[in-house]
């Protein structure tokens, strides 16, 4: 039997492992994870019946691998899709909450009217945004960040109002420092191809309109989906098909290599030999254990930026709301210099995150890597910002009827410039280390499909590599 050890029990180490229990013939494998339970990043939790979603409360179905493998190990049934008949992004602006306009894709443009329409965007800026029509195309092939590609093609006021608020809500990042190959190439293609977003986001309307994501079984998905029971049923289905050794609660302290095997030490498992180990680790808990025998690896690893952020999630009963909630909430863009930098109704945007009709459950964000700082400071601190901009932004003054704070310190990975060339570069130096591969969101992707992907890629790795059949 050739022995495995993946540390790291996040969903990343997970689907390498549930790769392994498929596939791996004549393979032991081994996880270990330092946190009590598995999930890493995913955590869902349940409070006075509201389900609270620490992490990720949703995955892009347009990637396939989540819905794939829910299927597999049996939750096809408890896949969920979002209500979109409250659909739409709205975005806070000078004192009110806009609708983003019909027909914008990502942050472009594809219908006219009701974009000339939207209060949002100033006359000039429109005027400036509809000069990515005749704007002439990037002649190198150089990498540039998120901001500067947004200023050069759409302008100034569609990075503050759209692109800033709607991309740094989804990477937690900061368009500054961005780098767009690693992030967006879709954009870098658009342009390369077609010369203009808009030209090409209404071809791409043109090829296929309208279209419905595919959910489970061929039936139609929406763009955002979960999980009944929340991200968490994920990754507690997946514990439970897993027939290897998995050891929770303890810490990898070392990880060193004799001949050609890997040695894992830690608290309170004493020594575990492996012929081939995949560290599901973010980039700084890898190079702190690859560092012993591989500086250079763990100087590149180590040059990840990693922000902060918080999630604060509270709940209502309904006739504390000044309002009715009926969107699945909104965007706060960074120029508008408030502490959160959105709000999402998670009662409204999804079934089966209450316990009564009557009340309303709410998830804020705060921090982020334009302001990394607030998430470190203190919950009750953190609390009393959700509760100023709430009162500010939606009237509300009653306290909660309960509340949570999660906080991920350096914990959110940033693919800023140069991120390709480090992974390069990393990628490279492990080739000379046989049977040692590193997966995780910190490399090839940060949503939750792409972790899959790359948890059950290292472990295709690791069985070519077992079985010599590795190119
Ligand atoms: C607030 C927030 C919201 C997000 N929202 C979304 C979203 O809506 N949709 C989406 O697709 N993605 C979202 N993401 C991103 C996504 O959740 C993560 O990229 C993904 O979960 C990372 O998985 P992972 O397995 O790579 O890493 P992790 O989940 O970080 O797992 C790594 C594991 O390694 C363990 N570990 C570390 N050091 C050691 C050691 N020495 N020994 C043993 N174990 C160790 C850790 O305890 C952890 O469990 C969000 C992330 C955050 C923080």
């Amino acid at each position: 039997m050739k022995k495995v050890a993946i540390i790291g029990g996040g969903i990343a180490g997970l689907a390498a492992a549930y790769a392994l229990e498929e596939k791996g013939e004549n393979i032991e494998y081994t996880l270990i994870e330092k946190d009590a339970r598995l999930g890493g990043k995913i955590l869902t939790e349940t409070h006075d019946g509201f389900l609270v979603e620490g992490g990720p409360d949703c995955f892009l179905s347009e990637k396939p691998s989540v819905i794939k493998l829910a299927e597999k190990i049996g939750l096809a049934d408890s896949l969920i899709g979002t209500n979109d008949e409250f659909k739409g992004t709205y975005v806070y602006s000078g004192g009110r909450v806009h609708a983003l306009p019909e027909g914008l894709m990502l942050m472009v443009p594809t219908k006219i009217v009701p974009f000339a329409l939207s209060p949002l965007i100033s006359w000039p800026g429109k005027m400036r945004m509809a000069l990515d029509f005749v704007l002439p195309r990037k002649k190198d092939d150089d990498d540039e960040t998120l901001h500067n590609f947004v200023v050069r093609r759409l302008g100034r006021e569609a990075l503050d109002k759209i692109a800033e608020p709607l991309i740094g809500g989804i990477h937690g990042g900061n368009p500054e420092t961005m780098s767009l190959k690693a992030s967006f190439p879709r954009f870098l293609d658009m342009e390369r191809n077609y010369g203009s977003l808009i030209r090409a986001m209404l071809a791409a309307r043109r090829r296929s309109p309208a279209k419905r994501p595919e959910g489970s079984g061929g039936k139609p998905g929406t763009y955002f989906m979960s999980f009944k029971n929340g991200m968490g049923e994920l990754t507690d289905a997946l514990e439970k098909k897993l027939g290897g050794r998995i050891l929770k609660g303890k810490e990898v302290v070392k990880v060193g290599r004799s001949g050609t095997h890997y040695q894992i030490l830690g608290d309170g498992f004493g020594e575990i030999t492996a012929d081939a180990v995949i560290f599901a680790l973010p980039a700084p808990e890898a190079a702190a254990l690859i560092r012993g025998w591989d500086a250079a690896s763990a100087d590149i690893l180590e040059e990840t930026p990693m922000a902060s952020s918080a999630t604060v999630s509270l709940a209502f009963r309904r006739e504390q709301l000044p309002f009715s909630p009926a969107s699945f909430g909104f965007l706060i863009p960074h120029v508008e210099q408030r502490k959160i930098n959105a709000v999402t109704f998670s009662s409204i945007k999804w079934n089966y995150r209450m316990p009564d009709e009557d009340s309303v459950l709410l998830r804020t964000f705060v921090g982020g890597a334009k302001n990394s700082h607030l998430a470190c400071a203190g919950e009750e601190e953190i609390l009393h910002w959700v509760k100023q901009d709430l009162k500010s932004i939606l009237g509300i003054s009653s306290n909660p009827v309960m509340s949570r704070i999660h906080r991920w310190i350096h914990a959110r990975p940033q693919y800023t410039m140069g991120h390709l060339e480090r992974l390069h570069r990393v990628e490279q130096r492990l080739k000379s280390l046989p049977g040692f591969y590193l997966a995780g969101g910190c490399y090839r992707g940060i949503g939750v499909p792409d972790c899959i992907n790359d948890g059950m890629n290292a472990a295709e790795n690791v069985m070519r590599f077992l079985h010599g059949t590795r190119e």
